[in-house]
């Protein structure tokens, strides 16, 4: 059976209000409203953009959906964990502070915002769910707790996963410090050392202080690398070497796993995915970026792979190529997909739904 994915066409080129009007319709018309219970805990799980970067989703398309949902609970928040990298969401007072310059605070969306592991990414709770790479995971509290979650998703290529869309947004994006640990363990990065000029950017952004120069070349002591790919990220002279295949493989499997340790508990959620200016590395890069292809719409589902797979479908069909590929050429996308599907997370089977 195919899972039912509903689609709008959608341009950033439109006033916030016409884009707010037709995230409602969506949410509408996908019955993902309907599963909201009265006075039910909804965690709006979203990325509330890195300091200086203009892609994440804009709190004044979300206006509509958070007037209907207050008719039925006044106990719905927006949430994000802290990130693994040294940035300006490590913690959670930096993280507010961000996502309030973004727009998103209780004075101007009406909901609060709750960094869903805490201070310093130390709360979670551990889920059983016995698959290949975990028997347990580490949810961020919040959201475990919430009753109902609705996953905002804005559809961008990602550095370590070729392609960043709902599964990481709630694997990764749902996890603990921890957790988040434990599915980039597998990403070890090497320095090659005639590329590197010793600039020690990438020193200054690693989480565990795993770099240091020796000879005038960057050196990574492995026993200190959580495998974060900051410093790939960040180095310009393409110094920092990852083997893609295998670590990015087992990472997007990992994040299958996590995704079902946060779904399968609550049984209530739904998901909207936002294809308005995607671009090449997520919304942790404190950068604006180019869109790498022509905005296309947005899409609501119950189902994160369905909604995942229509997502790229629309966009290759725009690009006329596999996009994700052709950025990424060392890295296959779909096996977060595939394998998110093979263990019961969802169908890659869908029918796309477009309203008007
Ligand atoms: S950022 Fe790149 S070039 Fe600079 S020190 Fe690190 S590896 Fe070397
Ligand atoms: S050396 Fe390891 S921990 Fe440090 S930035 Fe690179 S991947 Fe992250």
């Amino acid at each position: 059976m195919k899972s039912k994915v509903y689609f709008i066409q959608a341009n950033t080129k439109e006033n916030p209000e016409s884009i707010s009007g037709k995230v409602k319709k969506i949410f509408l018309k996908s019955g993902i409203f309907n599963l909201i219970e009265k006075d039910s805990f909804v965690a709006l799980k979203i990325h509330f953009g890195e300091k200086g970067n203009k892609g994440h989703i804009k709190p004044e398309w979300l206006k509509d959906i958070i007037s209907l949902i207050k008719q039925k609970t006044n106990n719905a928040f927006f949430t994000d964990t802290n990130t693994l990298y040294r940035g300006n969401r490590a913690d959670a007072i930096s993280h507010l502070k961000i996502a309030e310059e973004h727009g998103f605070s209780l004075e101007k969306t009406g909901i609060p915002v709750i960094i869903a592991d805490g201070l310093f990414g130390r709360d979670y709770q551990e889920v059983e769910i016995n698959q290949k790479h975990f028997s347990k995971v580490k949810i961020a509290r919040a959201i475990y707790d919430a009753d109902f979650l609705l996953g905002l998703t804005h559809i961008t290529g990602h550095i370590l996963t070729g392609f960043g869309g709902t599964i990481k947004n709630i694997a990764m994006g749902c996890s603990s410090r921890t957790g988040k640990l434990e599915q980039h363990c597998d990403v070890k990065p090497e320095i090659i050392l005639h590329k590197c000029n010793a600039c020690k950017l990438c020193i200054s952004v690693c989480p565990e202080e795993a770099i240091s120069i020796r000879g005038g070349k960057a050196y990574i002591a492995m026993e200190k690398c959580i495998g974060c790919g900051e410093c790939l990220a960040v180095c310009r002279q393409g110094a920092v070497k990852i083997n893609w295949d295998e670590s990015s493989h087992r990472v997007q499997e990992k994040m299958a796993e996590y995704a079902i340790g946060v779904l399968e508990p609550k049984q209530k959620f739904g998901f909207i995915n936002f294809i308005l200016k995607t671009t090449k590395d997520c919304d942790c890069l404190a950068k604006d970026q180019p869109a790498l292809v022509e905005d296309i719409g947005i899409l609501a589902s119950n189902d994160p792979i369905a909604i995942d797979i229509a997502s790229v479908d629309l966009i290759n069909k725009k690009a006329d190529d596999d996009l994700f590929k052709k950025i990424y050429p060392s890295i296959n996308w779909k096996v977060q997909l595939e394998y998110g599907a093979k263990i019961g997370l969802g169908n890659l089977k869908y029918e796309l739904i477009e309203i008007n």
